[in-house]
């Protein structure tokens, strides 16, 4: 450490890791002197983007609801910050200039930031390198496995879900959460500035719609909230195997990923905390299967790591030669849960509504336009990346891939969405609770309303299937 005529002074460029617990940049930069954390909305980030090459189009890339969840976590990692005697500057600007000019001012040694296997943000990293004079750090923090303890290292992981997850398992341990540090004071002269203009930022301020099945609030607190909540409050864990693939309600699913994915929650706390609960109330199949989930998330971080942009290409990692369709108007009735499939329509409402959709509703209207109408895959992940509270490129392109058949299985991954509406949703409640056009139909007629007779069926203020469902899913 430097001496107190010349005190060490670091910055803490903060991105998707909006915490104190288990914040390897954070225990970095605290080891200083004086540490100023930054975090900046860079308003590129807000409006409309170009997704190029062939069937290029333009999209939001960040929807209002992220927003809002993103703007709620860094107010509340700033009142952490300040509990503790510190504080948060916020910015909006280009990250390069904003970063450059504060560090400058302060005249910092060091710069840290947790990385991001991802082709965006590494590009962004690399600008804000380049206009620094200080060093910028890279510190890792979003997984369970740090990729410096991968058995075969980033390059050699599998391309496959299941020798990934056995060569870990069996060769590499999670490393323990970091302690929260003690916070240096912050250099003096840096004015706090304020929260961003969240109408500016496109915020959604409608309120939440009152089906969702949880209301999510950003930042920290609440993560860990949810963390007790899930585990320790309603012992849901215990049966996650089992309810997983449920639709409705709080408890079927953790709920972690917008919190995981904006950074307010490290995976490796809920690991250790489901570490806890196997030694105090019980370790079970559930235990061990949401590990299992989280492992999902992790395997897309190394994909993308090593695939980098070529998961974004039309035929992905496989460069596969599919002649994906560009249908706009196909396009709007899947987006707008149009297609006269109720399933579908059921999970589309619900996106759009709220912000988030099961994994089983994901893997259902992800399958319909890229396998049965074979619209460009890309088309639905960019529509997901502004919709989704927790969306994450890796998680959401690798996912999307991977449904369309040009991502991390050579299987065949067309779902037969009737037979899965049948399956998970048995008393249609689902498509009745999103699908109210169908409410008072049998469970049998409201997943098929096309096999009522004309009559009945011409009385319902609801489409006629876009594809013949028993040419498509017939044996
Ligand atoms: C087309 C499609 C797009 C998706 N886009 C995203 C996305 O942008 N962001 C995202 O976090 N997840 C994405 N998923 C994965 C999954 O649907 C969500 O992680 C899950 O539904 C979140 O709810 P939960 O936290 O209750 O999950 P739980 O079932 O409780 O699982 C616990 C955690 O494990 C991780 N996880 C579980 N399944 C997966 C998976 N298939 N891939 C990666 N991680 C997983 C998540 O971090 C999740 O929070 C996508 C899945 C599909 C099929």
């Amino acid at each position: 450490m430097a001496s107190d005529a010349d005190p060490d002074t670091t910055l803490w460029w903060l991105r998707r890791d909006r915490r104190l617990h288990d914040n390897p940049a954070l225990v970095a930069a605290a080891d200083a002197d004086r540490l100023l954390p930054v975090s900046v909305f860079d308003p590129a980030h807000y409006g409309t983007a170009e997704y190029g090459g062939t069937n290029s189009f333009t999209y939001e890339k960040t929807g209002g609801r992220r927003t809002r969840f993103r703007i709620d976590s860094v107010a509340d990692l700033r009142s952490r910050l300040r509990d503790r005697g510190s504080d948060l500057v916020v910015r909006t600007g280009d990250p390069a200039s904003v970063l450059s000019t504060l560090a400058d001012r302060v005249d910092a040694d060091a710069v840290h930031v947790h990385t991001r296997p991802t082709p965006e943000e590494r590009a962004v990293e690399e600008r804000v390198e380049a206009a620094l004079d200080a060093p910028l750090v890279r510190h890792w923090g979003h997984t369970l496995y740090h990729p410096a303890d991968l058995p075969n290292g980033v390059s050699g992981v599998d391309d496959t879900y299941t020798p990934f997850r056995k060569s870990v398992e069996s060769s590499a341990s999670v490393r323990d959460p970091e302690p929260i540090p003690e916070l240096p004071p912050r250099p003096s002269g840096v004015d706090p500035g304020v929260l961003p203009d969240a109408a500016a930022l496109g915020v959604d301020t409608s309120p939440v719609d009152d089906r969702a099945a949880l209301v999510f609030e950003g930042g920290e607190t609440a993560a860990l909230g949810r963390l007790d909540e899930y585990l320790w409050e309603t012992d849901a864990l215990r049966e996650y195997k089992e309810t997983r693939n449920g639709l409705l309600g709080r408890d079927y699913s953790s709920k972690f990923s917008p919190w995981l994915n904006e950074g307010c929650l490290s995976p490796r706390r809920v690991y250790a905390e489901i570490d806890e609960y196997e030694d105090r109330r019980v370790a079970n199949d559930s235990t061990y299967w949401l590990r299992f989930e989280l492992l999902w998330r992790d395997f897309f971080q190394f994909q993308f790591a090593k695939h980098g942009a070529t998961f974004f290409t039309p035929g992905g990692i496989r460069h596969r030669e599919i002649a994906w369709r560009d249908d706009p108007e196909a396009f709007e009735r899947w987006r707008r849960g149009e297609t006269g499939i109720p399933f579908v329509d059921a999970g589309m409402r619900e996106l759009n509504a709220t912000g988030y959709l099961s994994n089983r509703a994901r893997q259902n209207v992800a399958s319909f336009l890229a396998n049965d109408l074979r619209i460009d895959w890309r088309t639905g992940a960019a529509y997901f990346e502004t919709r989704l509270i927790d969306y994450d490129p890796a998680s959401n392109y690798g996912n999307w891939a991977y449904v369309a058949g040009v991502g991390n299985d050579s299987r065949n991954r067309s779902f037969d969405v009737v037979w899965q509406a049948h399956r998970y949703d048995p008393d249609a409640e689902y498509v009745q609770r999103w699908v109210p056009e169908l409410d008072g139909l049998s469970p049998e007629a409201a997943h098929e309303p096309w096999t009522l007779p004309d009559e009945r069926r011409a009385r319902l203020d609801y489409p006629a299937p876009m594809i013949d469902p028993e040419t498509q899913y017939g044996d």
